[in-house]
């Protein structure tokens, strides 16, 4: 537990900590080794409440904050990333980006089922062609009288085998740049609506990942999250909040590393005595819980920035971006202290190290966050 959570968040992270060790570390590998998604983990954080995190209460969510669901995504990280990643693609993309974009009906029409966790949603931006550059979106919606026809394809779509509810980001307009980028809502089972399972991920392997297929896909206009050439805007708002939910996850899987690394240290014996009597060990020991500190600190300020109205874009990439990163660092780090036991399933650390890579990737690469951070600290030129 961390000295700076309120007795509220202490207890939350006593519960999630709990769930997670009973329900969720004993099923990860095979969640893993059979890709399988975590449907069953899925149901027991509904029933906590914490599929309806950060929504408001009369939307029939559980509220809370960033800082509240940020202690929860750590807790669950550590114990198994894919549910982490189906978790947060559910809350902090898709749910989120119907809370910002859409109106009251809305709202009362989507939210209710998404938080109790009897649907699942899914965030539809990146596509064959384009996925750091989401201004080139190629998927077309075109007006016909009340409705609107999608023609397109989304790719890398977590929870796209298996959700409900999608938050998708088209073109109504190619000549118009970022004016032209309009967010619909679609629900699984509209006609001309295709999904098609991605197979062959790395790690994160049980969340489902999913290319969707849109042919002459009509869907109502009453289906639109805000007005027509908002969806960048909304595009962009979500994934800086979402990314310090990122990060979290990230801190998660860099806790169970060093959690692993520490118990094996104090096991393994070489030379007559344990390997964490050894200074090189206790040495990348105390680097890992150094990294891991900064990395929890610099997520906790982005947050509290996000829960407080301010502006958090460049605070957002930075935790992400160290926050990632270090995790990868600190995952091979325990790998390399627990040798070749490392390197084989079922060790956690050879899990966390593929499961960790992805987040330097997904909802903005490395390299797009050293771009927010950089244009941010030197304006226009
Ligand atoms: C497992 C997984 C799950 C995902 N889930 C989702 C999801 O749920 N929804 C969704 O919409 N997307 C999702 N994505 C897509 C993800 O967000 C993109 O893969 C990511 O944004 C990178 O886009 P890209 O793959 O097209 O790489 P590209 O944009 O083609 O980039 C290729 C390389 O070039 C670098 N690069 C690109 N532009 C620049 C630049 N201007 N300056 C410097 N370097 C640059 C990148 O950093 C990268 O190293 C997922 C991806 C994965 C792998």
């Amino acid at each position: 537990m961390q000295p700076f959570y309120n007795e509220q968040q202490t207890m939350l992270a006593t519960t999630v900590r709990e769930f997670a060790t009973e329900k969720l570390a004993p099923r990860a590998e095979l969640v893993d080794d059979k890709a399988e998604f975590p449907i069953d983990q899925f149901r027991g954080l509904a029933e906590l409440g914490l599929t309806g995190m950060t929504i408001p209460e009369e939307y029939g969510g559980s509220g809370g904050e960033y800082r509240d669901f940020m202690v929860v995504l750590e807790e669950v990280a550590a114990a198994c990333g894919s549910t982490s990643t189906v978790l947060i693609t559910h809350v902090s993309l898709g749910s989120q980006t119907i809370r910002h974009g859409g109106s009251e009906e809305q709202l009362k029409r989507w939210l209710p089922s998404l938080a109790s966790g009897e649907k699942i949603a899914a965030f539809a931006l990146t596509e064959p062609g384009t996925g750091s550059d989401a201004l080139a979106l190629e998927t077309s919606l075109t007006r016909d009288g009340d409705d609107y026809v999608l023609n397109g394809s989304k790719l890398f779509i977590t929870n796209g085998a298996e959700a409900d509810i999608f938050s998708v980001f088209t073109n109504h307009d190619k000549s118009a740049g970022h004016r032209g980028v309009t967010a619909v809502v679609i629900e699984k089972g509209t006609p001309g609506f295709t999904i098609n399972p991605q197979h062959g991920k790395m790690g994160m392997k049980g969340c489902a990942t999913a290319e969707l297929v849109f042919d002459n896909c009509r869907i109502p206009v009453s289906n639109r999250l805000g007005e027509e050439g908002e969806g960048y805007k909304l595009a962009l708002k979500i994934l800086d909040s979402s990314r310090i939910m990122i990060a979290a996850q990230c801190l998660g899987l860099a806790k169970g590393a060093l959690d692993a690394a520490l118990s094996y240290s104090k096991q393994r014996v070489t030379f007559g005595k344990v390997i964490a009597t050894r200074q090189a060990i206790q040495f990348m020991l105390a680097d890992m819980a150094v990294e891991l500190d900064a990395a929890r600190l610099l997520t906790w300020r982005a947050a509290a920035l996000y829960d407080e109205g301010l502006a958090h874009g460049k605070e957002s990439a930075m935790a992400k971006l160290y926050a990632s990163e270090a995790a990868g660092r600190i995952a091979s780090k325990a790998l390399q202290i627990h040798g070749g036991v490392g390197y084989f399933k079922p060790s956690a650390v050879e899990r966390i190290y593929r499961d960790q890579r992805v987040t330097e990737i997904y909802e903005g690469t490395s390299e797009i966050q050293r771009l927010v951070i950089s244009r941010s600290l030197i304006g226009d030129l």
